[in-house]
């Protein structure tokens, strides 16, 4: 079941009603679900800890008790659990022991930045976390933005600088930002991947989630890029972009703000 991002009126009715009914809840971690139960002033009967380090070895039990008709929600740290927390190997096996399986809806970081992103971002592929070192995620991004879709992902405070920076040398794409979702310090934050960067400051602190807007909302596609990259190592910014705009059949004006953002970059 998803429990609060941060803002702890976000546990649904629902979902306080189950957590004070069930026998067994099953939690990433028991310190953080314990301010949560606080919250709602209830101890649950058996508290236990189910993470990706135990996971198979606590399904088992839990499946054990499940058959014998005892009740088991299974919570994350914070959110909906299963997006990139533990829970589907249990999900898994519940499914294949026949037991009922039941969603309780809520709280998810992909879902609540969604909800107030102004730029087009249907479809969108959900990647989780970006690969820590730096070849392996600008691969990543390459291959992922050669696609149409809207990227979401999930950053790390000390990462979110650097994958901006790859970001601005792969696209001229917009990009949204929701810090902190649902608490004291949530900012959101919309534009190119460069001006996002100088808005952060020099140690952006906080939880990240990112979209970067579908592609169908820029006319600037991979090959006119490269067109634009090739020119631009012979030719001025507003020069380069006029030609590659021809070559390709895309608008200047974009064409120009990506010179000026790959030009930026390299400078
Ligand atoms: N299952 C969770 C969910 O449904 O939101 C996601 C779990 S994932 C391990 C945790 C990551 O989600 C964080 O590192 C951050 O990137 C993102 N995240 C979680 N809470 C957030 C928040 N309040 N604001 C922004 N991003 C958040």
């Amino acid at each position: 079941m998803a429990t609060p991002i941060g803002h702890l009126g976000d546990l649904s009715r629902r979902a306080e009603e189950v957590l004070k009914r069930v026998q067994i809840l099953a939690a990433e971690d028991t310190r953080r679900t314990r301010v949560l139960l606080d919250h709602i002033e209830h101890r649950v009967p058996e508290l236990v800890s189910l993470h990706e380090h135990n996971e198979a070895q606590m399904t088992k039990k839990l499946i054990e008790r499940l058959l014998a008709g005892v009740d088991v929600a299974v919570v994350s740290d914070a959110g909906t659990p299963l997006i990139n927390d533990p829970g589907y190997v249990f999900v898994r096996a519940a499914h294949a022991a026949g037991i009922n399986l039941v969603p309780i809806p809520g709280p998810c970081a992909i879902t609540t930045v969604l909800s107030v992103c102004p730029l087009p971002c249907h479809p969108f592929s959900f990647i989780g976390f970006l690969p820590a070192k730096a070849t392996a995620r600008r691969q990543l991004l390459e291959n992922r933005m050669a696609e149409p879709d809207a990227l979401v992902f999930l950053e790390a405070p000390h990462r979110i600088l650097e994958t901006l920076s790859d970001i601005s040398l792969l696209t001229s794409r917009q990009v949204m930002i929701g810090r902190e979702l649902t608490k004291k310090f949530e900012t959101l934050l919309v534009g190119e991947p460069r001006a996002l960067i100088d808005r952060l400051g020099e140690q952006p602190k906080g939880e990240f989630t990112v979209v970067i807007e579908a592609a169908a909302a820029s006319t600037v596609t991979r090959d006119a890029q490269s067109v634009l990259r090739v020119l631009l190592q012979e030719l001025p910014p507003s020069k380069a972009a006029k030609m590659a705009a021809q070559i390709c059949e895309v608008k200047k004006s974009e064409m120009y703000t990506l010179a000026l953002e790959i030009s930026g970059a390299k400078s």
